[in-house]
């Protein structure tokens, strides 16, 4: 928030305007039908750090990563390709099988530990970059 030097209202968005080779940083309305040079917009400044804030506080919860969309397909295709039945892959990873199964078609969210597990046995990628 930033005073109008005209009429000394508070701002969100500065318009900074040229008044005879004077410039000014006024609002909007004062902005109005004067030579515009350019606009400071107070808000993008401030939401900018909130957004910071949260991307920080998901980085702690630490469970806020996305899995594709597929994941239980990304993981039949990658044992097909491997010839890896679900059971072996079980125990590769110590893992129960009817839970794998279960991931597999896709009616259990894998924990965050299980995902990095099958992520390293199957040499895939469950988890969306970003
Ligand atoms: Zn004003």
């Amino acid at each position: 928030m930033e005073e109008c030097e005209l009429c000394g209202r508070g701002t969100e968005i500065v318009h900074v305007i040229d008044i005879e080779g004077a410039e000014m940083r006024v609002c909007a309305s004062c902005a109005n039908g004067k030579r515009l040079l350019y606009k400071e917009d107070k808000r993008a400044a401030h939401k900018s750090s909130v957004d910071l804030q949260v991307k920080s506080q998901r980085v702690e919860k630490g469970d806020m990563f996305e899995l594709v969309p597929d994941y239980g397909t990304v993981i039949h295709n990658a044992r097909e390709r491997l010839k890896i039945p679900i059971k072996v892959l079980a125990e590769m990873i110590n893992e129960k099988e009817h839970f794998l199964a279960r991931v597999e078609s896709q009616k259990t969210v894998p924990p965050d530990a299980l995902v990095g597990k099958l992520e390293r046995a199957l040499n895939v990628k469950l988890r969306e970059s970003g």
